[in-house]
């Protein structure tokens, strides 16, 4: 294995949690304004909320880079112990709004407790995390609203889902149209061009060479522009593993009709012209055989590293159900 930085390599005034699925990575900003980048999936609020008080005393501002629920769990408990919530438009607007379609919940069939947005976030808008200022940078792609946050004096990008490690995020083309792609490579080469020293995924290990990561990653994004199959297959692969990783796992027998039932692959049939359940049993053939997914005690379940997930947690309304939206 490559030696990744460890927090004893980053700015002392930054704390860093590298977290397993499905939590996304979370960026601790303490000081004047204690602030928290991403806030974890819903199912570990509490200990995402403790976490960062212990670290930095109450939270004033939670940043999100976008609204999957990875990374949005824990805004309602936050929000309800004072902190600001900002989020990038156009997904801060749907957020206000209360869009059935906010944070893909329904449609992916993730639960995000109701939150509301403070701070739509425009390019360029200037934010004071902890005691440092940092710029958010709008990087659509893996979603509309997706930003990145940098910091231009120490030259530190959080990039999100747009690239990690080891990939760049999945892109809907059902949902965002057949041009996602191609604007997921426009952000990843507006953020290579930021020729940052630093960079902040939000799965996976701090990149040990933030270039070669760019360069990884613009082949990757390229490949998604000449292969659309490929990229709806990716989105369905990853889609699929996360709703097992929350489920600990689906007993085997209700696997198919689960997946029969979903949008994001009915919607992903439609683009690949075969039906829902070729589809599903393709992706259950397939998966088992690269061994992204087991079966073990008669469950389906996703093969990496993630972290379990109480149920009761799980029960939130989807955003249609959610209360109005209240000024605070
Ligand atoms: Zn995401």
């Amino acid at each position: 294995m490559s030696p990744q930085p460890s927090n004893a390599t980053l700015p002392s005034w930054l704390t860093w949690w590298q977290r397993p699925f499905p939590d996304a990575n979370t960026l601790l900003l303490p000081g004047r304004q204690p602030a928290l980048v991403d806030t974890g999936f819903v199912g570990h609020a509490d200990e995402t909320a403790a976490w960062a008080r212990a670290h930095a005393g109450p939270i004033d501002l939670v940043v999100n880079t976008h609204w999957h629920s990875d990374h949005v769990g824990g805004n309602a408990l936050l929000q309800a112990q004072g902190a600001t919530i900002a989020a990038g438009t156009p997904e801060a607007d749907a957020i206000t709004r209360r869009d059935p379609g906010c944070c893909g919940a329904e449609y992916l069939d993730q639960p995000v407790a109701p939150y509301t947005v403070n701070v739509p976030l425009d390019d360029g808008q200037v934010l004071q995390l902890g005691d440092t200022d940092w710029q958010a940078v709008r990087t659509p792609g893996h979603t509309p609203g997706h930003l990145a946050l940098w910091q231009p004096e120490e030259r530190i990008l959080v990039v999100g889902d747009a690239l990690s490690d080891y990939d760049v995020g999945w892109v809907n083309l059902a949902l965002d149209g057949p041009d996602a792609a191609t604007t997921a490579l426009t952000s990843l080469k507006r953020m290579a061009d930021l020729d940052p020293r630093l960079i902040l995924p939000s799965h996976g290990p701090i990149p040990t060479d933030p270039a070669a990561a760019f360069s990884a990653a613009l082949r990757r994004a390229q490949r998604l522009i000449d292969d659309p199959a490929g990229t709806i297959w990716y989105g369905a692969r990853r889609i699929f593993a996360f709703a097992l990783m929350i489920r600990d796992g689906i007993p085997a027998d209700e696997v198919e009709p689960y997946l029969h039932a979903r949008v994001w692959l009915t919607d992903a049939a439609h683009l690949l012209a075969v039906t829902p359940e070729v589809l599903a049993t393709e992706l259950v053939t397939t998966m088992l055989r690269s061994g992204a997914i087991v079966l073990r005690d008669g469950r389906i379940r996703a093969a990496a590293d993630h972290t379990p997930v109480a149920p009761e947690t799980m029960r939130v309304p989807y955003p249609r159900a959610w209360p109005a939206n209240e000024a605070r």
